[in-house]
């Protein structure tokens, strides 16, 4: 078997270090033909070689390893989600797509005066469609989407957070036009630890904002997105950088109800009358878009368990035997399926929406 090194060159079949790819960790890329490594860390290295064959400066001197993880797991390569997947949210729509969009996709336009802001931030509660907004960004500008969750950094990659966010830059800048979205930002750069901060979590967060600085004064198309739901604990550093601060908030009644039609039509399962989605609607005041994807589905049960409830045995039931999905359903899903956002934080949402965020 012939094998290619990820310059092109051949590289004949035999394993240095006695084929143990595990000894791997640790090595180091140097632009030089590496044979030791294994099949799928040198195909992910070869797509991102340029027409010379030879790995981009920035990925140079970063452990294979890292950089096959931000590839295979990190890096979204269809993510699937579009503007009209998501209900409401028309302010955020907006002004994305004059911030965002448009500037990936006419970046000869949107230079000098008009060149665009380099961070976004998402904030507002859990389940609204934060991330939802990141992925179709992405396939809007026809980007490459990153997804990272800033915990994981600390939590998982103790010790080594800081070298996977340089493989992520790096990674991103060979793959641009790129979106970054950092989920749970508040985590990476907050100000809550700045006095017994941990020397690891310090030098992450560092790290990341020389990154975020080092493309800002660039020509790169590479947007970063954090997401929160705790956008107070942002410290000012954070807040500079993310210039654009969207409050992305619970969907409104217009909304819920098309999620609610989106989501049955979807299987065909809709006959709801209008009346009805209106009483819906009004009894699920305070449901985020999450919430209301689990009533949905919850609800969706209701033929299903009446229909066994009769007797009808579950190998034997026939699809077109269920009765469609009703108002009833809806209202015994409404006692399992409860708010999970109170009233008291969507307070601190609009109050730091009011003083940091960006409502134009
Ligand atoms: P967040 O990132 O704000 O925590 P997500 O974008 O991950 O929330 O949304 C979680 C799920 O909730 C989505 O996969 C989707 O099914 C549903 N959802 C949330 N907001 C919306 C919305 N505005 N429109 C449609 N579905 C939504």
């Amino acid at each position: 078997i012939s094998r290619r090194g990820f310059r092109g060159n051949f590289v004949p079949p035999i394993k240095s270090n006695g084929g143990n790819t595990g000894n791997m960790i640790g090595s180091r890329i140097t632009g030089k033909c590496d044979d030791s490594l294994d099949d799928s860390t040198r195909r992910c290295l070869e797509i991102l070689c340029g027409p010379d064959g030879e790995l981009p400066e920035k990925l140079r001197n970063l452990e294979p390893r890292l950089i096959e993880h931000v590839s295979n797991e990190i890096m979204d390569k269809d993510p699937n989600v579009r503007w009209n997947d998501i209900a409401g949210l028309e302010h955020a729509k907006k002004c994305v797509t004059e911030m965002v969009i448009w500037p990936l996709l006419r970046p000869d336009i949107f230079c000098g005066c008009r060149s665009p802001g380099r961070g976004l931030l998402l904030f507002g509660p859990p389940g609204t469609g934060k991330t939802m907004i990141g992925k179709a960004i992405a396939g809007e500008a026809k980007a490459t989407f990153f997804y990272i969750s800033a915990s994981s950094l600390t939590s998982k990659w103790i010790g080594e957070g800081e070298k996977l966010v340089r493989a992520l830059f790096g990674v991103a800048s060979c793959r641009q036009p790129a979106v970054i979205f950092v989920d749970e930002i508040d985590s990476l750069l907050s100000q809550r630890k700045s006095d017994g901060e941990h020397e690891s979590s310090r030098r992450l967060k560092t790290q990341f904002l020389i990154e975020m600085e080092g493309f800002d004064s660039g020509n790169e198309q590479i947007l970063i997105i954090g997401a929160t739901n705790r956008p107070q604990e942002l410290d000012e550093a954070a807040r500079r950088r993310l210039t654009k601060r969207l409050y992305i908030p619970l969907p409104s009644s217009d909304a819920r109800a098309w999620i609610i039609r989106n989501l049955l039509e979807k299987d065909g399962l809709f006959k709801l009358s209008n009346d009805d989605t209106t009483t819906i609607c009004k009894l699920t005041e305070g449901y985020s878009g999450s919430d209301m994807k689990n009533l949905v589905k919850d609800a969706s049960m209701g033929p299903l368990r009446e229909a066994l409830k009769q007797g009808i045995e579950i190998t034997n039931l026939r699809k077109e035997d269920m009765r469609p999905v009703t108002l009833v359903d809806f209202e015994s899903a409404l006692s399992e399926v409860r708010p999970s956002v109170s009233l008291d934080e969507l307070g601190i949402y609009e109050e730091w929406n009011k003083q940091f965020g960006s409502l134009s």
